[in-house]
Parts: structure tokens; sequence; C-alpha cells
């Protein structure tokens, strides 16, 4: 039922900004080209622009200058609401109706598919897809975990089959257990359904272990570009260094730690 292309598409921004009237520069000439099918992080201190830019893809906020392209079409050519269609969006507090069940919840994003929005079997494949039992379907999202309500969330971004899946710190708000497992999990449905994924994320360990490649962002600008392996290996320059450096610190505490108990 869920039908994505075997790849998703190529994101493209050609030097993009975004100005605001104070005078802040959130995004400053952004030229880079992700290729499709891959699963890339976007990683930097608050405030760099990574969310901005993310959110320059599904035309939540509108450039300044330049464009983004998604398979090579300007996004700006066509109507927001189309575009979006073709595009999941996962974000921290997922925004789940309180009032409407699971399966209402995720109906709204088959009815953006144009479907009737009351497709029982489209609902809970969609809750298989994203490893929830078809019996959360009736319950109203407070009686979720929050991991739970994330994966909703994830299953209505699939709703329209997008072959595009931005998403902006999508585990922020989970504690750590459940961030590790909700990871792997979209991980999984990327490679599964040939997703292009871009994640938004502060979390350097997060970006190494789920992504194929990591920009890193500072004051507006991409700093590096790179693999998890180069960045591990001491590339990307000191402002990605300094990030690296946060997880390996913590490794290494934590191994001399283990040496001190062994
Ligand atoms: P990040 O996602 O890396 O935390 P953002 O993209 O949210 O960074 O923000 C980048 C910069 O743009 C920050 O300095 C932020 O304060 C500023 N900014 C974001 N949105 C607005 C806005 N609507 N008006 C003015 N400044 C904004």
């Amino acid at each position: 039922m869920v039908q994505s292309p075997p790849s998703g598409p190529t994101v493209a921004f050609d030097a993009v900004s975004k100005r605001y009237s104070g005078g802040t520069v959130a995004v400053d000439r952004v030229s880079v080209e992700i290729a499709g099918g891959s699963f890339v992080a976007l990683v930097g201190s608050s405030g760099s622009g990574k969310s901005t830019l993310l959110k320059m893809i599904n035309r939540l906020i509108e450039p300044s200058e330049g464009c983004t392209r998604i398979a090579g079409a300007n996004v700006a050519d066509e109507p927001a609401p189309v575009l979006r269609r073709k595009i999941g969006y996962v974000f921290q507090n997922i925004g789940l109706f309180p009032h409407m069940t699971v399966a209402e919840n995720i109906a709204i994003g088959l009815r953006l598919a144009g479907g009737d929005g009351h497709d029982a079997d489209r609902v809970g494949a969609l809750l298989d897809l994203v490893d929830l039992p078809r019996a959360v379907a009736t319950r109203l999202p407070d009686a979720l975990s929050g991991g739970q309500r994330q994966r909703v969330g994830v299953a209505r971004a699939l709703a329209t089959a997008p072959g595009l899946m931005l998403m902006d710190e999508p585990f922020g708000a989970l504690d750590p257990v459940t961030r590790d497992q909700l990871g792997h999990a979209i991980r999984a449905l990327h490679d599964r359904l040939g997703l292009t994924t871009i994640m938004v994320t502060h979390d350097m360990a997060e970006a190494l272990i789920l992504a194929d490649r990591v920009l890193v962002m500072d004051a507006g600008r991409i700093v590096a570009d790179e693999t998890p392996r180069a960045l591990l290996e001491g590339a990307g320059g000191p402002v990605a260094q300094a990030l690296v450096a946060v997880p390996r610190d913590q490794a290494q505490r934590m191994r001399a730690l283990a040496g001190d108990v062994a």
C-alpha cells in the first residue's frame, strides 16, 4: 500500500539565504546537493540555521535569495500544498490532535493524499510500518507513550507515500532509550522505502550513528560536509571536531570507568 519510488529525489540548495527583518542572517548563501536515497544529518549548535534551511525545502520558510530544488525542480514553482504532499515532515512535538484517535490523526495524512481518509486497511498498514500494534488505532494520543506518539507522527508523515522525509529534532522530547530505538526504526524505514531523509539534530552522536553524510552548520553556513567515518577520523575542521569531541570524550570516560570497575 505505501508505494514509494525506489530512491527518493535529490535535494539541492542553490545559493540560498534567509535574512530576517532584525538583521539576522539565519542562512547565508548555502549551496549543496543531497543525493537521492541518502540519509543526511544537519548538525550544529542552537541558532546555527538548521531548521531554517530545512524549512526552505517544504516552503514553511521562503528564502530571501537563491532557491531550493527537488529532483531539479524549483520548489517555488508549484503551490506549497501540492509540494508538501510529496514531502513527509516530522518535528519534535509532532502536533497530533488530542481529541482525535490515532487512526483519525493518521487519516489526515491520507486525506492529503486524496483518499477518503477512512481506509482502515491503509491506516493499519501504516501502523505496521512504524511497528505499532493495530490496536492503538482507536486510542487518543494521550493514551500513548511519547515514543508511540512520535511513531504515529511518522506514520502520518508517510501516509502520502513521500519520497522525501524531513525531520526536525524528531527525537528531542524522548528519553534516551526510546530515542535510540526510534532512531534505528527511522533508519530502517529509510532503507526499506528508499527515501531521501534529511534530519536536523543538535546531537552529533545521533548524526554519526544514523546518517550517511553529516552537514555541520555554523552561523548560517555549512562549514563541514563529511561522512561519519571521516568526521571520526578528524576531518571537517574545528567546529565539526568540537561537536565530535563531545560523544568521543564521553565514550572515553565510560571506557575508563568500565576499566576501573573491571
Ligand atoms: P537552529 O535550527 O540551528 O537552532 P534556526 O534556523 O532556528 O537555528 O535559527 C537561525 C537563526 O535565525 C537564529 O539566530 C534565530 O534566532 C533566527 N530566527 C529564526 N527564526 C526567526 C524569525 N522568525 N525571526 C527572526 N529571527 C529568526
